[in-house]
């Protein structure tokens, strides 16, 4: 399983993100601030989402443009 360190969009520390080709998913956690990300790497969209004080809902809002797209800018935030 791949790993990748990705900078956490709740709160900036590096997270690692796990490439899961059998599912087709792609997770996202940081064991920092409990933020959890999982998308599907087929489609882009959000398949769970978990972060201390966003609801599941406002992340997925947050995240309407293609994942590496939504990722890169917040990198570069
Ligand atoms: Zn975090």
């Amino acid at each position: 399983m791949a790993a990748i360190v990705v900078r956490c969009p709740n709160c900036g520390t590096p997270a690692q993100r796990h490439l899961l080709p059998l599912l087709a998913q792609s997770r996202t956690e940081c064991h920092r601030c409990d933020y959890l990300l999982v998308t599907c790497t087929r489609t882009g969209k959000v398949v769970e989402a978990h972060a201390p004080g966003l609801s599941a809902a406002t992340l997925r809002q947050q995240l309407t443009e293609p994942l590496p797209v939504a990722i890169a800018a917040r990198c570069h935030a």
